[in-house]
């Protein structure tokens, strides 16, 4: 512990209010960090200690320790708990966490009303790059170098999907899909959000106008990620077939039931959406492509 006393100087005393709202990554990592430990659990598995040795200034078994020598974090068996004393620091950075997102979304979403898609897509990667792991915890998987190309489908799309919708409709469902597409994350929209016209064109029986709109827009997204799948899987060799996979609950119509879960070539496999479905969210299938083994 003697080179930690050296780093940090004789008290080892760490300010929690300054690692929080500072805008040095590797210092509000070490919040970051700690809000790990909110519920306990044991330390991190060693792959993900590594990216965490990345970002913190000392390594994270140091951290830990650190951690502990401040009375911010206790173990408990083997499991990790912050401590009272840290929970102002961890109050502190979830609320900056949530002021950024806060700021970051309208961003995004200038850029898609501006069909800008590259531009949002920049921008998502700038904010992600300020998360300690380079990732933020609600957004999707790391963007591939054609998903701005793909999101800007979604704005152009011309498809059954939105067939007797009206213009203004159609524009706003296209970039509320483009959105939460650029995003890999999809979350349904306060009813003050969804314009008005748009909840009274969308509403069904079984759906209010905001969740009409939320699986509506997850439709285009999919159809889009689909097509997607479908043309990279016809254009290479290395995938002979597809599976059809989707949700299987109570709200999956019997038409998707007879695909779900069966695999086609390529060539041969069913158009999705299914326009036979009758689900009240729409159809959920998608293309999974089949890893041949090689003993085939
Ligand atoms: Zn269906």
């Amino acid at each position: 512990m003697s080179f930690l006393r050296n780093l940090f100087g004789k008290s080892s005393k760490l300010d929690g209010a300054a690692l929080a709202t500072s805008p040095e990554k590797s210092d509000y990592a070490q919040i970051e960090l700690l809000s790990e430990f909110r519920e306990p659990r044991p330390a991190h598995p060693s792959l993900e200690q590594r990216l965490w040795d990345r970002a913190l200034p000392q390594p994270y078994t140091d951290t830990l320790a650190l951690f502990q020598k401040q009375g911010w974090l206790e173990l408990m068996g083997e499991r990790w708990q912050a401590t009272a004393a840290a929970a102002p620091w961890i109050a502190q950075y979830q609320a900056r966490l949530a002021a950024e997102k806060a700021a970051v979304l309208p961003k995004v979403r200038a850029a898609i009303v501006a069909r800008d898609t590259s531009e949002a897509l920049a921008i998502r990667r700038a904010y992600e790059a300020r998360q300690p792991l380079g990732k933020a915890a609600w957004t999707g998987p790391e963007p591939q170098l054609s998903h701005s190309a793909l999101t800007r489908r979604i704005l152009f799309l011309d498809h059954w999907l939105l067939d007797g919708l009206d213009e203004e409709t159609v524009t706003w469902l296209k970039q509320y899909a483009a959105e939460q597409h650029m995003w890999g994350a999809y979350w349904q929209l306060p009813p003050e959000e969804v314009p008005v016209h748009v909840q009274q064109a969308l509403t069904t029986d079984a759906l209010t106008g905001t969740e009409a709109a939320y699986w509506k827009a997850h439709q285009l997204a999919l159809y889009v990620d689909n097509q997607e799948t479908w043309q990279r899987c016809k254009g290479g060799d290395h995938v002979r077939r597809l599976e059809i996979v989707g949700a299987d609950d109570e709200q999956t119509c019997e038409h998707c039931r007879t695909t779900l879960g069966k695999q086609f070539l390529v060539a041969r496999v069913p158009e999705l959406p299914h326009r036979a479905c009758t689900s009240i969210y729409g159809c959920r299938c998608r293309y999974e492509p089949v890893l041949e083994s090689y003993e085939e």
